[in-house]
């Protein structure tokens, strides 16, 4: 049977489980330095913006350094735990980004699911 080349799979950092990448959910790692207004002093000004940060990217579609994860609740947690998702993207992810990339990680699993009704709290 033929492959069905237009469907790309990736791979969940965490349980190693090959899926269509429209199954798994990207993180992104957002470069420090901005590549537009480069001529501007805006980002030296901008402390925000001289950090590099992780950012779940629910398009698909931003750029940067991406890893997947498959919306298993289990999965961010052992990617925390087990540094993975660090090692895909070659960089520290502090224990704030971890919390607030959880909560993401959550509400968009929770409307994935759209059968479930539940109500996240952060
Ligand atoms: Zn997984």
């Amino acid at each position: 049977m033929p492959a069905p080349r237009k469907q790309p799979m990736r791979t969940c950092v965490a349980c190693k489980t090959g899926a269509d990448k429209r199954a798994l959910v990207r993180f992104v790692r957002v470069a420090s330095s901005l590549p537009a207004d480069i001529n501007s002093n805006d980002a030296a000004l901008n402390p925000m913006a001289d950090l590099s940060s992780v950012r779940l990217d629910r398009s698909g579609r931003m750029a940067g350094r991406g890893a997947y994860l498959c919306t298993q609740k289990g999965c961010f947690e052992k990617a925390r735990k087990s540094k993975a998702l660090e090692r895909a993207l070659r960089c520290p992810i502090p224990p704030a980004d971890y919390d607030r990339l959880a909560l993401e990680f959550l509400n968009l699993c929770a409307t994935e699911h759209d059968s479930v009704g539940t109500v996240i709290h952060g």
